[in-house]
Protein backbone atom coordinates (compact mmCIF):
# COMPACT_ATOMS: atom_id res chain seq x y z
CA UNK A 1 0.00 0.00 0.00
CA UNK A 2 1.16 3.09 -0.84
CA UNK A 3 -0.56 6.50 0.54
CA UNK A 4 0.77 9.17 2.60
CA UNK A 5 -0.31 10.34 6.61
CA UNK A 6 -2.11 13.61 6.18
CA UNK A 7 -2.73 15.79 3.14
CA UNK A 8 0.29 17.89 4.89
CA UNK A 9 2.88 14.90 3.28
CA UNK A 10 1.64 16.29 -0.10
CA UNK A 11 3.26 20.00 0.59
CA UNK A 12 6.36 20.33 -1.80
CA UNK A 13 8.58 18.25 -3.64
CA UNK A 14 6.81 19.69 -6.82
CA UNK A 15 7.90 18.84 -10.63
CA UNK A 16 9.70 20.24 -13.33
CA UNK A 17 8.22 20.44 -16.49
CA UNK A 18 9.85 21.36 -19.77
CA UNK A 19 8.49 24.59 -22.16
CA UNK A 20 8.31 23.46 -25.48
CA UNK A 21 6.57 25.86 -27.56
CA UNK A 22 6.52 29.67 -25.56
CA UNK A 23 10.03 28.63 -25.52
CA UNK A 24 10.71 28.98 -30.09
CA UNK A 25 13.63 30.23 -31.26
CA UNK A 26 15.27 30.06 -27.61
CA UNK A 27 18.31 27.80 -27.47
CA UNK A 28 18.63 27.26 -23.87
CA UNK A 29 16.62 24.90 -21.87
CA UNK A 30 13.94 26.30 -19.61
CA UNK A 31 12.42 23.74 -16.60
CA UNK A 32 9.11 25.45 -14.75
CA UNK A 33 8.29 24.55 -11.06
CA UNK A 34 4.82 23.46 -11.06
CA UNK A 35 3.96 25.19 -7.43
CA UNK A 36 0.15 24.48 -8.09
CA UNK A 37 0.55 20.93 -6.91
CA UNK A 38 0.73 21.59 -3.72
CA UNK A 39 -2.29 20.40 -1.76
CA UNK A 40 -3.57 23.90 -1.42
CA UNK A 41 -3.31 24.96 -4.88
CA UNK A 42 0.04 27.23 -4.27
CA UNK A 43 3.24 27.87 -2.87
CA UNK A 44 2.16 29.31 -0.42
CA UNK A 45 1.69 25.82 1.58
CA UNK A 46 5.13 25.24 2.48
CA UNK A 47 5.35 28.82 4.25
CA UNK A 48 2.14 28.27 5.75
CA UNK A 49 3.22 25.04 7.02
CA UNK A 50 6.64 26.20 8.53
CA UNK A 51 5.64 29.32 10.31
CA UNK A 52 2.93 27.70 11.86
CA UNK A 53 5.96 24.80 12.44
CA UNK A 54 8.08 27.76 14.23
CA UNK A 55 5.26 29.19 15.95
CA UNK A 56 4.26 26.01 17.90
CA UNK A 57 7.82 25.12 18.59
CA UNK A 58 8.74 29.05 20.11
CA UNK A 59 5.52 28.83 21.87
CA UNK A 60 3.80 31.88 20.25
CA UNK A 61 0.93 29.54 19.06
CA UNK A 62 -0.58 27.37 21.32
CA UNK A 63 -3.20 24.44 21.71
CA UNK A 64 -6.74 25.87 20.98
CA UNK A 65 -4.96 29.29 19.50
CA UNK A 66 -6.30 31.02 16.81
CA UNK A 67 -4.70 31.99 13.85
CA UNK A 68 -5.64 35.92 12.75
CA UNK A 69 -4.02 37.44 9.10
CA UNK A 70 -5.06 40.04 6.82
CA UNK A 71 -5.08 37.88 3.97
CA UNK A 72 -7.58 36.31 1.38
CA UNK A 73 -4.94 35.17 -1.23
CA UNK A 74 -2.99 31.93 -1.27
CA UNK A 75 -1.36 32.35 2.26
CA UNK A 76 -4.74 32.09 3.37
CA UNK A 77 -5.64 29.13 1.97
CA UNK A 78 -2.39 27.25 2.85
CA UNK A 79 -2.67 28.28 6.39
CA UNK A 80 -6.47 27.55 6.47
CA UNK A 81 -5.55 23.98 5.20
CA UNK A 82 -2.70 23.72 7.82
CA UNK A 83 -4.90 25.13 10.41
CA UNK A 84 -6.92 22.62 9.99
CA UNK A 85 -5.14 19.70 10.29
CA UNK A 86 -3.55 20.83 13.45
CA UNK A 87 -6.74 22.05 15.48
CA UNK A 88 -6.29 25.88 15.31
CA UNK A 89 -9.10 27.99 14.74
CA UNK A 90 -8.40 30.74 11.57
CA UNK A 91 -9.44 34.43 10.98
CA UNK A 92 -9.03 35.98 7.95
CA UNK A 93 -9.23 39.88 7.48
CA UNK A 94 -9.78 40.73 4.02
CA UNK A 95 -11.67 43.71 2.34
CA UNK A 96 -14.49 43.85 0.60
CA UNK A 97 -12.99 44.12 -2.92
CA UNK A 98 -11.84 40.33 -2.48
CA UNK A 99 -14.47 38.10 -4.57
CA UNK A 100 -16.79 35.89 -2.50
CA UNK A 101 -15.30 32.94 -4.44
CA UNK A 102 -12.36 33.60 -2.88
CA UNK A 103 -13.40 34.17 0.73
CA UNK A 104 -15.97 30.84 0.18
CA UNK A 105 -12.79 29.05 -0.49
CA UNK A 106 -11.12 29.76 3.05
CA UNK A 107 -14.74 29.21 4.53
CA UNK A 108 -14.31 25.51 2.53
CA UNK A 109 -11.85 25.12 5.39
CA UNK A 110 -13.57 26.37 8.12
CA UNK A 111 -11.91 29.37 8.26
CA UNK A 112 -14.16 32.50 9.60
CA UNK A 113 -13.61 35.43 6.96
CA UNK A 114 -14.25 39.17 8.59
CA UNK A 115 -15.08 41.44 5.42
CA UNK A 116 -14.18 44.99 5.94
CA UNK A 117 -14.64 48.14 4.10
CA UNK A 118 -12.19 49.70 1.34
CA UNK A 119 -13.65 53.00 1.27
CA UNK A 120 -12.51 54.07 4.57
CA UNK A 121 -8.89 55.35 5.79
CA UNK A 122 -6.27 53.05 7.18
CA UNK A 123 -6.75 55.03 10.90
CA UNK A 124 -10.40 54.39 10.55
CA UNK A 125 -11.46 51.74 13.20
CA UNK A 126 -13.65 50.04 10.22
CA UNK A 127 -10.00 49.73 8.52
CA UNK A 128 -8.77 46.50 7.38
CA UNK A 129 -5.54 47.12 9.34
CA UNK A 130 -7.78 48.54 12.48
CA UNK A 131 -9.88 45.54 12.59
CA UNK A 132 -6.93 42.97 12.21
CA UNK A 133 -4.72 44.36 15.02
CA UNK A 134 -8.37 44.68 16.95
CA UNK A 135 -8.86 40.97 16.79
CA UNK A 136 -5.01 39.91 17.39
CA UNK A 137 -5.66 41.68 20.53
CA UNK A 138 -8.95 40.43 21.78
CA UNK A 139 -8.90 37.25 20.75
CA UNK A 140 -7.25 34.66 23.22
CA UNK A 141 -4.41 32.62 22.14
CA UNK A 142 -4.40 34.87 18.97
CA UNK A 143 -0.83 34.69 16.49
CA UNK A 144 -0.37 36.92 13.61
CA UNK A 145 1.86 34.98 11.14
CA UNK A 146 2.69 37.82 9.08
CA UNK A 147 4.55 36.54 6.00
CA UNK A 148 6.05 39.97 5.02
CA UNK A 149 7.99 39.52 8.47
CA UNK A 150 8.17 36.40 9.62
CA UNK A 151 11.83 34.43 8.75
CA UNK A 152 10.01 31.21 8.85
CA UNK A 153 8.51 32.73 4.86
CA UNK A 154 12.10 32.64 3.38
CA UNK A 155 13.43 29.74 5.67
CA UNK A 156 10.53 27.44 4.19
CA UNK A 157 12.24 28.53 0.24
CA UNK A 158 15.67 28.23 1.95
CA UNK A 159 15.42 24.47 3.41
CA UNK A 160 12.83 23.27 0.66
CA UNK A 161 12.39 24.88 -2.61
CA UNK A 162 16.00 25.65 -3.03
CA UNK A 163 17.50 22.38 -2.44
CA UNK A 164 14.80 20.83 -4.75
CA UNK A 165 15.51 22.65 -7.04
CA UNK A 166 19.22 21.33 -6.86
CA UNK A 167 18.62 17.99 -6.59
CA UNK A 168 16.29 18.37 -9.80
CA UNK A 169 18.17 19.65 -12.05
CA UNK A 170 21.43 17.53 -10.66
CA UNK A 171 23.06 20.86 -9.28
CA UNK A 172 22.96 21.71 -13.14
CA UNK A 173 20.52 24.83 -13.31
CA UNK A 174 22.48 27.81 -14.15
CA UNK A 175 19.83 30.99 -13.39
CA UNK A 176 16.85 31.04 -11.33
CA UNK A 177 13.85 33.33 -11.94
CA UNK A 178 10.76 33.94 -9.40
CA UNK A 179 8.44 36.54 -9.30
CA UNK A 180 8.79 38.89 -5.82
CA UNK A 181 5.59 39.54 -3.30
CA UNK A 182 6.64 39.43 0.18
CA UNK A 183 10.03 38.04 -1.43
CA UNK A 184 10.20 35.34 0.66
CA UNK A 185 10.82 32.79 -2.33
CA UNK A 186 13.63 34.55 -4.44
CA UNK A 187 15.47 35.33 -1.30
CA UNK A 188 15.08 31.82 0.53
CA UNK A 189 15.56 30.08 -2.42
CA UNK A 190 18.12 32.07 -4.23
CA UNK A 191 20.24 32.45 -0.92
CA UNK A 192 20.49 28.61 -1.16
CA UNK A 193 20.80 28.64 -4.57
CA UNK A 194 24.03 31.02 -4.76
CA UNK A 195 25.63 29.46 -1.41
CA UNK A 196 25.67 26.12 -2.95
CA UNK A 197 26.57 26.93 -6.17
CA UNK A 198 29.33 29.08 -4.79
CA UNK A 199 27.71 32.24 -6.33
CA UNK A 200 27.40 30.45 -10.06
CA UNK A 201 23.44 30.62 -10.40
CA UNK A 202 22.09 33.30 -11.22
CA UNK A 203 19.15 35.15 -9.36
CA UNK A 204 16.33 37.04 -11.64
CA UNK A 205 13.38 38.92 -10.44
CA UNK A 206 10.71 39.06 -12.05
CA UNK A 207 8.32 42.35 -11.40
CA UNK A 208 4.97 43.84 -12.56
CA UNK A 209 5.95 47.89 -13.91
CA UNK A 210 5.07 50.10 -11.35
CA UNK A 211 6.10 48.28 -8.48
CA UNK A 212 8.86 49.08 -5.83
CA UNK A 213 11.02 46.05 -7.03
CA UNK A 214 11.38 47.21 -10.29
CA UNK A 215 12.42 51.08 -9.64
CA UNK A 216 8.51 52.05 -9.34
CA UNK A 217 6.55 53.77 -6.91
CA UNK A 218 3.59 50.76 -6.64
CA UNK A 219 1.40 52.61 -9.31
CA UNK A 220 -1.32 49.76 -9.58
CA UNK A 221 -0.80 47.18 -11.69
CA UNK A 222 -3.41 44.48 -11.97
CA UNK A 223 -1.20 40.86 -11.89
CA UNK A 224 -1.76 39.88 -8.57
CA UNK A 225 0.19 38.03 -5.62
CA UNK A 226 3.32 40.35 -6.67
CA UNK A 227 4.96 43.25 -6.97
CA UNK A 228 4.23 46.00 -3.84
CA UNK A 229 4.37 49.43 -2.78
CA UNK A 230 6.93 49.19 0.22
CA UNK A 231 9.83 46.95 1.41
CA UNK A 232 9.16 43.95 2.90
CA UNK A 233 11.30 42.55 5.36
CA UNK A 234 11.56 39.29 3.78
CA UNK A 235 12.93 40.74 1.00
CA UNK A 236 16.74 41.11 0.62
CA UNK A 237 17.39 43.99 -2.04
CA UNK A 238 20.94 42.73 -3.03
CA UNK A 239 20.18 39.31 -3.41
CA UNK A 240 19.34 39.16 -6.89
CA UNK A 241 21.38 39.93 -9.96
CA UNK A 242 19.01 41.28 -11.95
CA UNK A 243 15.23 42.66 -12.01
CA UNK A 244 13.47 42.24 -15.39
CA UNK A 245 10.29 44.50 -15.80
CA UNK A 246 6.80 42.63 -17.14
CA UNK A 247 3.90 44.67 -17.80
CA UNK A 248 0.23 43.92 -17.22
CA UNK A 249 0.02 43.10 -20.74
CA UNK A 250 3.01 40.69 -21.48
CA UNK A 251 2.26 39.09 -18.49
CA UNK A 252 -1.39 38.02 -19.21
CA UNK A 253 -0.59 37.59 -23.15
CA UNK A 254 1.70 34.19 -21.62
CA UNK A 255 -0.40 33.45 -19.22
CA UNK A 256 -2.67 32.53 -22.01
CA UNK A 257 -0.33 30.95 -24.01
CA UNK A 258 0.83 28.81 -21.18
CA UNK A 259 -2.74 27.12 -21.22
CA UNK A 260 -3.05 26.84 -24.84
CA UNK A 261 0.40 26.10 -26.12
CA UNK A 262 1.57 24.04 -22.92
CA UNK A 263 -1.64 22.78 -21.02
CA UNK A 264 -0.22 24.86 -18.48
CA UNK A 265 -3.63 26.66 -16.48
CA UNK A 266 -1.44 29.14 -14.04
CA UNK A 267 -1.82 32.35 -12.54
CA UNK A 268 -0.90 35.42 -14.16
CA UNK A 269 2.23 36.09 -11.57
CA UNK A 270 3.34 32.65 -13.22
CA UNK A 271 2.71 34.42 -16.54
CA UNK A 272 5.15 37.27 -15.77
CA UNK A 273 7.53 35.10 -14.41
CA UNK A 274 7.56 33.46 -17.89
CA UNK A 275 8.43 36.60 -19.68
CA UNK A 276 11.33 36.73 -17.26
CA UNK A 277 12.57 33.64 -17.69
CA UNK A 278 12.67 34.08 -21.78
CA UNK A 279 13.84 37.37 -21.19
CA UNK A 280 17.02 35.59 -19.58
CA UNK A 281 16.99 32.80 -21.68
CA UNK A 282 17.26 34.46 -24.89
CA UNK A 283 20.43 36.30 -23.38
CA UNK A 284 21.75 32.72 -21.97
CA UNK A 285 24.23 30.32 -24.05
CA UNK A 286 22.26 26.90 -25.27
CA UNK A 287 23.34 24.90 -22.38
CA UNK A 288 22.32 27.34 -20.01
CA UNK A 289 19.44 25.55 -17.80
CA UNK A 290 16.77 28.36 -16.71
CA UNK A 291 13.83 27.36 -13.37
CA UNK A 292 11.30 29.40 -13.28
CA UNK A 293 8.70 29.04 -10.75
CA UNK A 294 4.82 29.04 -11.66
CA UNK A 295 3.06 29.74 -7.82
CA UNK A 296 0.00 29.09 -8.44
CA UNK A 297 -3.05 27.70 -10.93
CA UNK A 298 -5.41 29.28 -12.76
CA UNK A 299 -8.69 28.57 -11.83
CA UNK A 300 -9.40 31.42 -9.83
CA UNK A 301 -8.30 33.96 -12.71
CA UNK A 302 -10.88 32.51 -15.16
CA UNK A 303 -13.06 35.76 -14.60
CA UNK A 304 -10.30 37.99 -14.71
CA UNK A 305 -7.32 36.86 -17.49
CA UNK A 306 -8.93 34.02 -19.08
CA UNK A 307 -12.03 36.50 -19.83
CA UNK A 308 -12.02 38.01 -23.16
CA UNK A 309 -14.57 40.51 -22.11
CA UNK A 310 -12.02 41.83 -18.91
CA UNK A 311 -9.02 40.92 -21.08
CA UNK A 312 -10.49 43.77 -23.85
CA UNK A 313 -12.35 45.85 -21.22
CA UNK A 314 -8.62 46.59 -19.59
CA UNK A 315 -7.23 46.91 -23.18
CA UNK A 316 -5.26 43.72 -23.47
CA UNK A 317 -6.97 42.29 -26.35
CA UNK A 318 -6.82 44.60 -29.05
CA UNK A 319 -7.74 44.32 -32.78
CA UNK A 320 -5.86 41.69 -34.32
CA UNK A 321 -5.41 39.49 -30.91
CA UNK A 322 -9.03 38.69 -30.00
CA UNK A 323 -10.18 34.87 -30.47
CA UNK A 324 -11.71 33.82 -33.99
CA UNK A 325 -15.41 32.34 -33.07
CA UNK A 326 -16.47 29.13 -35.02
CA UNK A 327 -19.16 31.07 -36.39
CA UNK A 328 -16.93 33.51 -38.06
CA UNK A 329 -15.18 30.82 -39.42
CA UNK A 330 -17.62 29.13 -40.79
N1 LIG B 1 2.51 34.65 -7.10
C1 LIG B 1 1.41 34.52 -6.34
C2 LIG B 1 0.12 34.12 -6.99
C3 LIG B 1 1.47 34.76 -4.96
O1 LIG B 1 0.37 34.62 -4.20
C4 LIG B 1 2.71 35.16 -4.40
C5 LIG B 1 2.80 35.46 -2.94
N2 LIG B 1 2.39 36.79 -2.62
C6 LIG B 1 3.83 35.31 -5.23
C7 LIG B 1 3.68 35.02 -6.56
C8 LIG B 1 5.16 35.83 -4.73
O2 LIG B 1 5.83 35.04 -3.82
P1 LIG B 1 6.64 35.65 -2.61
O3 LIG B 1 5.64 36.23 -1.65
O4 LIG B 1 7.35 34.49 -2.04
O5 LIG B 1 7.57 36.72 -3.10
Amino acid sequence: MQFYNSVLDLIGNTPLVKLNSVTDGVAATVLAKVEYLNPGGSIKDRIAQRMIDEAEASGALQVGGTIVEPTSGNTGVGLAMVAQQRGYKCVFVCPDKVSEDKRNVLKAYGAEVVVCPTAVEPEDPRSYYKVSDRLLSEIEGAWKPDQYSNPANPASHYHQTGPELWEQTGGGLTHFVAGIGTGGTITGTGKYLKEVSNGRVKVVGADPEGSVYSGGTGRPYLVEGVGEDFWPANYEAGLPDEIVEVTDAEAFEMTRRLAREEGLLVGGSAGMAVVGALDVARRAEPEDVIVVILPDGGRGYLSKIFNDTWMTEFGFMGAGTGDTTVAEVL
